[in-house]
């Protein structure tokens, strides 16, 4: 490990420190991606500002009111994920946290750090590779023609075709949720949806946040579909394992006529997918079979494959067929 400065940040308006803030800073709140990144010499911080005492603050509380949810970013994946009024009133939230990796990590992880977790990607994760955009930007991208099989088929560019690996941001997006920031320059609310950016011409550009800016928490807000709400995820193997393909549904239903549906895909994306086109083909219709393969079509029309992941557009449409039948049958 390369050497680097250590801070702990005590209350909020500590962040003043970050006011020069620049990209070789990092936060650390449960550190099971930072800690690991760093050992792989992939990520390499000057200047590393400890949150855990900010866990004390509204950063490590669960708050639900008539009008939503709010969720720290420093509480833990298992707090939210066991939450008896989150389990009970959004679903969908619940599963994502715990269908993610393995129970020790639920319990030191945090909420803020898992959406901005990196991408698995094999040859980013190992620096003997030289070629790797996001890494290393401008020097190409040995997966595209190399080994794909995990790789991304939406939002992907000639650039980089990295998944986006969590689970817990395809319910955030998929609820429409609020992010809220703080930093130096003041607070602001900014919409999940705009968090992450696609790979495009910049892939080592992952999310908005300006250096020294810090997640505060989460908004999600409530509505008729928060209840009728789950997350399917079809992987490699039962537990301890990322997303081949999975789907965040969440759904109103008038009878068996859908008056508002979220859609969200996991596993096959650059970053956490809303799959509106989806939604599109499926507002006031009869949730049936063929109008979820209908949708399933749509979510996938644009899809682009390499070489060994095309499995994974077939896969896909069926995770997201699975997870809208199943959500239309929960006993509300
Ligand atoms: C073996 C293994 C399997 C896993 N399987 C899954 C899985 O199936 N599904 C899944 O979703 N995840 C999975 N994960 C990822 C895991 O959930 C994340 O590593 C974890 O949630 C990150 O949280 P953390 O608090 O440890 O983040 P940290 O490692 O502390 O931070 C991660 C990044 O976020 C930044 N950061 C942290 N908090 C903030 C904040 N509040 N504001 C701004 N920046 C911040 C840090 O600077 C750092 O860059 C797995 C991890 C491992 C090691
Ligand atoms: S897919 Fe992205 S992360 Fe993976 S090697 Fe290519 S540029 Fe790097």
């Amino acid at each position: 490990m390369r050497p680097f400065t250590y801070q702990r940040l005590l209350q909020p308006s500590d962040m003043a420190a970050l006011s020069n803030a620049s990209s070789r800073d990092a936060f650390i709140a449960g550190g099971t991606t930072l800690l690991d990144l760093m050992k792989l010499d992939v990520m390499r911080p000057e200047r590393i500002f400890d949150l855990d005492a900010l866990a004390q603050t509204d950063l490590g509380s669960i708050e639900v009111a008539d009008g939503g949810l709010y969720l720290g970013a420093l509480v833990r994946m298992v707090d939210a994920a066991d939450h008896e009024q989150v389990r009970d009133n959004y679903p969908v939230v619940s599963q994502t946290l715990n269908l993610a990796a393995s129970q020790q990590i639920r319990n030191m992880a945090s909420l803020g750090g898992n959406v901005l977790q990196r991408t698995r990607c094999p040859y980013f994760r190992d620096t003997s590779w030289s070629a790797c955009n996001k890494r290393n930007p401008g020097s190409g991208c040995a997966a595209i023609g190399g080994f794909n099989r995990m790789h991304a088929v939406l939002g992907t560019s000639e650039n980089c075709i990295a998944t986006y690996p969590g689970d817990f941001a395809q319910a955030l997006i998929a609820l429409d949720a609020d992010v809220l920031t703080i930093s130096p320059q003041g607070d602001r609310t900014l919409k999940f949806s705009d968090l992450h950016v696609e790979p495009a011409e910049r892939p080592d550009v992952e999310s908005t946040l300006a250096p020294g800016e810090l997640i505060r928490g989460f908004r999600v807000p409530s509505g008729p579909w928060t209840r009728r709400s789950a997350y399917v995820k079809v992987r490699d193997r039962e537990s301890y394992e990322f997303a081949m393909a999975s789907a965040a549904v969440a759904l109103d239903l008038d009878s068996d006529i859908v008056s508002e549906v979220r859609i969200a895909l996991g596993g096959v994306a650059t970053v956490p997918w809303r799959a509106r086109e989806a939604e599109a083909r499926l507002a006031g219709k009869r949730l049936d079979e063929t109008s979820a393969m209908d949708a399933a079509e749509a979510a996938f029309a644009d899809a682009r494959p390499h070489e060994h992941n095309a499995f994974k557009v077939k896969l896909g449409k069926a995770t997201l067929v699975r997870a809208l039948l199943q959500v239309k049958a929960m006993e509300i």
